[in-house]
């Protein structure tokens, strides 16, 4: 399968590496053929070269817009060797066979970048290279396509070795030059939609394809696929691990929800997302006594905690079992307090502007290696318009892109009117979390933190249940009789979360009550109902948690199923009787 290489076939705009590797090829005897620039830049290099327009007969012509668009060339290009009549037709035509082409085309997508004018990038929309392009990619059995300098060192290698072009060879150059011709027609097709007067509808969508995805939503779904809009970068730069379908949903959901906190608060903030939804969100606000406690903060962690470290920590806490191989994201650079932190959690993964270099090293340790490290990309922007596909259908709305901020806490429909800082702080922490969630949602807040996400309920009363039970359930964290709770040495971190939350919600069956009680010294008395509501009530010494929580909730707005979420709402306590707090 190894094709010599006779004559080759030369047209390039990026003329860098050219004449050294037609140098190359003519030092093995190649008969060159090649176009205007290409053709001159050779010849002065003291190469000898054919032009095109002297082996076709016909002169370039149309200010170039006609160079290479004859038959003779694409001919030469798509005769199938070894076929007699193909050979026979070629003879009587005059046409030879061209067994390379070096080709890259018109820089249409920098004339665009530049800022060129209409005229101009019509004009650096490339037709001969891209014909030539599908021609030779098309007869890679005979033919090879060469599109890049960057090719020119590894075909150089094998010529020497093998005396031509092998298959192999061949069909990894057509498959790179039909990617290349796809994304090159992706980006002029893009650019021309956005030529149309606004208010034309842009049916155009085009997506660059990035890199494979293991899998999609579940293991059986493949291929999966990231690509990202043409016009767009990615939103991340990975700098450690392999993300996930899910892994990269949750980072988009929760590294908006953060940026949207920052600019809103102007306080650091984390979130903690798991299945799309979070599980905590929290802007850096300090902790009390209570909560160190209940949060397993040393004294001395909490001296050395950061605002970003602070931020995830209270996120984090929120429903920690939840949280259990949470996707996080921190709006500001991640210090090494930060990564400490994380680096003793049970945790997939991060989105953050930047690392310093010892929280980047940090981070890269964590689960042997393979914690996901995302990087943001910097002044991003996804676009005006989203879109979404269900069952062949395509759904596009405007993208949900306002800011929840003090201005929407005007309207205060309770008795109490004065809601203070530290209340409408949370209006805004709860307002933008639910804002990420799936609907129908209810959240609470307090001290800058969700201490209750019920999401994804189809009754706006599960919604509050939910919440309600998350909330009740992270207080209770803080009751004496949970923070005295008699570990055995070596119980790990996660699975003392876990055994306290067990240890409050109190509904065991006989064997998994033996196996909790397989955690502690010796085995604690039961948190009972009324020590649980005395706690709630704050008859037990404990402020009455009631009178700093505020909730806010979305609901689907039906009829509407395109709009599926409605505008996310806030209204502060009391919480609704059908919660027991
Ligand atoms: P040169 O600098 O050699 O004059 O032109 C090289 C460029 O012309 C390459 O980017 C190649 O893709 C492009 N090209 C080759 N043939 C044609 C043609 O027939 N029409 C147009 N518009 N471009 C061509």
């Amino acid at each position: 399968d190894i094709v010599p290489v006779r004559r080759a076939l030369v047209s390039v705009s990026d003329k860098a590496g050219i004449v050294e590797f037609c140098s190359f090829l003519s030092s093995k005897g190649v008969e060159l053929l090649s176009t205007g620039g290409t053709a001159k830049k050779l010849r002065e290099a003291g190469l000898e070269v054919q032009d095109v327009s002297d082996y076709t007969g016909a002169v370039e012509c149309l200010d170039g817009r006609v160079k290479t668009l004859h038959p003779k060339v694409h001919g030469g290009l798509l005769a199938v060797r070894g076929n007699e009549q193909h050979e026979k037709q070629m003879d009587e035509q005059g046409m030879k066979p061209i067994d390379m082409t070096i080709l890259n085309l018109y820089p249409f997508e920098a004339t665009v970048a530049k800022g060129a004018g209409f005229e101009q990038c019509i004009e650096n929309i490339d037709i001969g290279g891209p014909s030539m392009l599908r021609s030779t990619a098309k007869n890679h059995a005979f033919t090879a396509i060469v599109t890049s300098p960057e090719q020119y060192s590894k075909i150089q290698e094998e010529i020497e070795t093998n005396g031509g072009t092998s298959l192999a060879l061949r069909k990894g150059l057509a498959a790179q030059a039909f990617a290349l011709s796809a994304a090159y027609d992706s980006s002029i097709s893009l650019w021309f939609a956005n030529q149309l007067s606004s208010d034309a509808p842009v049916t155009a969508r085009v997506y660059k394809p990035e890199f494979p995805l293991k899998y999609g939503c579940n293991p059986h779904q493949k291929p999966a696929y990231i690509s990202s809009r043409l016009g767009c970068d990615l939103p991340f730069e990975i700098k450690n691990g392999v993300p996930g379908y899910i892994n990269l949903l949750d980072a988009a959901n929760a590294w908006q929800l953060v940026l949207e906190l920052k600019q809103a608060t102007g306080l650091a903030a984390a979130s903690s997302f798991k299945h799309v939804s979070p599980a905590g969100a929290a802007v850096a606000v300090s902790l009390t006594d209570a909560e160190a406690k209940a949060y397993e903060v040393t004294e001395e962690t909490r001296t050395s905690l950061t605002p970003a470290a602070l931020a995830y920590l209270r996120a984090r806490n929120a429903d920690p079992m939840c949280s259990f191989g949470d996707f996080c994201a921190i709006s500001d650079e991640v210090d090494e307090a930060t990564a400490k932190y994380l680096k003793k959690e049970i945790s997939d993964g991060i989105v953050a502007p930047s690392y310093t270099p010892e929280a980047l090293e940090i981070l890269k340790s964590k689960k042997a290696g393979k914690f996901i490290v995302l990087q943001a990309t910097p002044n991003y922007h996804p676009g005006d318009v989203e879109y979404r596909e269900v069952y062949g259908m395509t759904f596009s709305q405007k993208r949900n892109d306002v800011i929840i901020g003090k201005d929407h806490m005007q309207k205060v429909v309770t008795s109490t009117t004065n809601l203070g800082d530290g209340a409408v702080r949370d209006l805004i922490v709860a307002s933008i979390c639910i804002k990420y969630t799936q609907s129908n949602s209810v959240g609470f807040a307090k001290d800058g933190m969700m201490v209750g996400v019920g999401a994804g309920q189809q009754s706006r009363v599960d919604c509050v249940k939910l919440a309600g039970r998350k909330v009740t359930t992270w207080y209770l964290r803080q009751h004496p009789k949970v923070l005295a709770l008699p570990f055995k040495e070596g119980i790990k971190r996660q699975d003392r979360v876990n055994a306290r939350v067990r240890y409050i919600e109190g509904d065991f069956t006989a064997e998994e009550k033996t196996r909790w009680e397989e955690h502690f010294t010796e085995t604690p008395a039961i948190l009972t109902e009324e020590e649980k509501a005395d706690f709630m009530k704050g008859s037990s010494g404990a402020s009455r948690l009631l009178l700093n929580l505020v909730a806010a909730c979305k609901i689907s707005r039906s009829p509407k199923p395109a709009t599926s979420t409605a505008w996310p709402c806030a209204s502060q306590g009391p919480v609704s009787s059908t919660t027991r707090i």
